[in-house]
């Protein structure tokens, strides 16, 4: 009798109705009460979707990250926020974002309350809040959460499973500011977890999930030895625990997980399949393993025929000690297929959401545990499936495969080294010193959404279509040249998503219309469906740019996403390596640069926010990812003149270790997030001497607040202790779309002052 669960569901609602509920508080439009009533009928909602499992996930619900979520359940806000006044909810606000209610009462306590830094979750494009700790940090117990929630889920009889973030998973994801040893905090932080699992058990749980996916990182002595005492004081605990794997294989870390004195274990079958021979002979008789066997991270469907021929083996040796579950928590897939009715149904009939990825889970267990025959047609409709994916002609293009043959590593490189390019292009631009620039979006307002979507519907034609694009172009040129910005975007107000707007102009991508996955908060992105060979039928940003060129004299750059960032942001077809998608990518962009260039555009940005979230768990990993991803980008970039100049913007790069790689993608000049760590990230610089130019960025796009000119005039000082001033940019974080033009104009106008302050200061020196 194999058990079916699962490990975490979506929890923004299939409507996004979080996003809405959060947003309208946050704007104090509606009440606490309204936003607390509004998130348990949302779980309530999720778990009666899963009443078919038989465990079901609880604690997994969040009002903005499960991280976040994990610091308050132990204690651990940073102390900037403690004695603020409001409630805890609202505290909780103000460490996500910077700032809770934009309430009269708390105009004077919350104006300028600095966010917790974000970073991405694994090799995931969710944002979690980094845990802030250092040599003084002291946790307690905050238990409240989830024990509501557990006596919430029982009550409606749901068979409630809570899942937690470990111990040596949350110490690893934090930061500790002082750079103490995170490990020291150990002994303070396991009685706080033992505290936590004597509740959960008193409340009712039998089981609960205790998610440690470092467990598929390369883990350090001290780490691994840590996780043997840390299990060996929680398994004293009066509830059973799940250590919970994912994202990857357990690589050299599978005879220590495999050892741990827990009651069970999951582990990313879909990652790790070729270890399951080896968990499986390690595995004692009296210990449940959980196989994550359908994809939490992908929406193609499973072939369940295939995994039923895995599992039927180990099902029959273990009988109801092996669970079956999704590879990892499903809030990285969209959460229902069903509203998808506009989708071509060929393509539809090849997916599967979050609620198909339980269905499948369904039917794999009742195959198990009663036959294949009785869930025969699920099964045959599943196999016609898969099958008419693998043959589809629409997946596979013959000049597109070719075409990749003929890349040579010529078509990677630039005519000149970065040195000699550099003087031409400063000849060329002639920009002052601290150029001052934006990284591409404004303000997306209602109007130019409501634009976009009567021209989707067909309620306007493409003249007032473009028409309406050009007035907000020209908006945008005017208010830079009114702030006295050096270098000028067009705005990308026809973009909905800086990844969609060019899968849709390509072909081998499909759309959903709701298929939302959280990035962080309540922002979302929709990710496209990249499902065969990629090519570029058409020009895609030209139009926009050389208008918005003819209105100004100063450069305008032009904006383009990078083959790896359309990569990593999409739902990547399976069915070759990625590697290969990549580089399918990467001539179409390439296409697009040249035709940019033949246009007169003289800087050309091309945006790899996402090239770090690529990364691979397992940092042994790194390296090979490394190499074709920046092929990818050179082979994107690379086919211009010397004297065009190449931008290329990341967010959220902590990438200190992988800045050998960034300065082998030899754009001429880098964007990079900077503000929210103050500059932290710019420790990389100590011991490499990034070559070409950069921009630490100055204005944490991602909070409402404002930053002075000098805190930017301080921010670029710090900056130029590490890279000689010629070589520094003035710009935001990331684009500005998310944010409102009264915010954007002042936030603006200080830094192009800012600017100004430094080059007095450095031109008298
Ligand atoms: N050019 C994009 C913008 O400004 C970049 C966005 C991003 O890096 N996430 O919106
Ligand atoms: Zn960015």
């Amino acid at each position: 009798m194999a058990i079916t669960h699962n490990l975490g569901f979506p929890r923004i609602g299939k409507h996004r109705e979080l996003k809405t509920a959060l947003e309208s508080y946050w704007q104090g439009q509606s009440s606490a009460d309204a936003l607390h009533e509004k998130g348990r009928m949302l779980r309530h909602r999720h778990w009666a979707q899963q009443q078919q499992l038989y465990w079901v996930p609880i604690g997994d619900f969040s009002f903005y990250d499960h991280v976040l979520d994990m610091s308050v359940t132990l204690g651990n806000l940073p102390e900037r926020v403690r004695g603020y006044r409001g409630d805890a909810l609202d505290n909780y606000f103000r460490v996500a974002r910077g700032q809770s209610q934009p309430h009269a009462k708390h105009e004077e306590c919350c104006a300028s309350v600095a966010a917790g830094e974000m970073t991405k979750w694994f090799d995931t494009n969710y944002h979690y809040i980094v845990p802030e700790l250092s040599a003084d940090t002291r946790f307690s117990l905050n238990a409240e959460r989830l024990v509501n929630e557990l006596e919430e889920a029982l009550q409606q009889g749901v068979q409630a499973k809570p899942v937690i973030i470990g111990p040596l998973t949350y110490l690893a994801l934090g930061k500790a500011k002082d750079g103490s040893d995170k490990l020291a905090l150990l002994d303070a932080l396991l009685p706080v977890y033992v505290e936590l699992l004597q509740r959960l058990a008193e409340a009712g749980a039998r089981w609960v999930q205790i998610d440690e996916p470092i467990l598929t990182t390369e883990l350090s002595d001290d780490w691994r030895n840590a996780f043997r005492t840390s299990y060996e004081a929680l398994v004293a605990a009066p509830t059973q625990l799940l250590l919970t794997t994912y994202f990857g294989r357990l690589g050299g870390n599978l005879d220590l997980a495999t050892a741990l004195p827990v009651h069970g274990l999951h582990v990313d079958a879909v990652a790790a399949g070729d270890e399951l021979s080896a968990i499986l002979e390690r595995w004692p008789q009296d210990r449940v393993l959980s196989l994550g066997v359908v994809n939490g991270r992908n929406i193609w469907k499973s072939d369940l025929n295939s995994l039923l021929d895995t599992l039927e083996p180990i099902a029959a040796n273990l009988g109801e000690r092996l669970w079956i579950a999704p590879s990892c928590s499903l809030l990285h897939v969209p959460t229902d297929l069903e509203l998808e009715t506009e989708l071509d149904a060929e393509i539809r009939s090849w997916l599967a959401f979050a609620t198909q990825r339980l269905e499948e889970i369904r039917i794999l267990g009742q195959a198990l545990n009663h036959g294949r025959d009785t869930v025969r047609a699920e099964l045959a409709q599943n196999q016609a499936a898969v099958l008419n994916r693998r043959r589809s002609s629409r997946v596979h293009v013959p000049s597109v495969q070719q075409a990749l043959e003929r890349v040579t590593p010529q078509w990677g490189r630039r005519r000149s080294d970065f040195p000699a390019r550099c003087s031409l292009q400063r000849e060329k631009l002639d920009l002052p010193l601290f150029p001052t620039t934006t990284i591409g979006s404004f303000p997306q307002t209602t109007e130019i959404r409501r634009t976009r979507r009567l021209y989707r519907q067909g309620r306007i034609d493409h003249t007032e279509y473009r028409h309406a694009m050009h007035a907000e172009i020209e908006r945008c040129i005017r208010e830079q040249e009114a702030l006295g910005l050096d270098v000028l975007v067009h705005g990308e107000a026809e973009r909905n998503d800086m990844v969609e707007y060019f899968g849709e102009q390509l072909e081998g991508f499909a759309f959903s219309r709701y298929g939302w996955v959280q990035s962080y908060g309540s922002r979302c992105v929709k990710p496209p469906i990249l499902f065969g060979d990629v090519w570029r039928k058409h020009a895609m940003t030209v139009e926009w740019v050389r208008y918005a060129q003819s209105l100004t004299d100063k450069p305008v750059k032009g904006m383009l996403t990078g083959p790896v960032t359309m990569l990593n942001w999409s739902f990547v077809r399976d069915d070759q390596p990625r590697s290969r998608t990549c580089l399918q990518l990467a001539l179409a962009i390439r296409e697009e640069v040249q035709e940019l260039e033949r246009a007169g555009v003289q800087i050309i940005q091309i945006d790899e926010a996402a090239l770090r979230e690529g990364l691979p768990p397992r940092q042994s990993e790194w390296q090979s990812y490394l190499d074709w991803a920046i092929d990818a980008f050179r082979i994107a970039a690379n086919g211009v003149a010397d004297e065009t100049q190449i931008h290329t913007h990341m967010c959220y790069s902590e990438f200190n270790d992988i800045i050998e790689a960034i300065a082998a993608m030899d754009a001429d000049v880098i964007t990079i997030e900077t503000s929210r760590s103050d500059m932290a990230l710019l420790n990389a610089f100590d011991d490499f001497a990034y070559p070409n130019e950069i921009g630490p960025g100055v204005y944490d796009i991602h909070s409402p607040n404002i930053p002075g000119r000098d805190e930017i005039v301080d921010l670029i000082q710090k900056a130029g202790q590490r890279i000689p001033v010629r070589r520094l940019w003035i710009n935001p974080d990331c684009g500005l779309k998310t944010r409102e033009w009264d915010e954007v104009l002042p936030a603006l106008r200080n830094m192009v002052h800012a600017a100004h302050e430094l080059r007095e200061l450095y031109y008298r020196s």
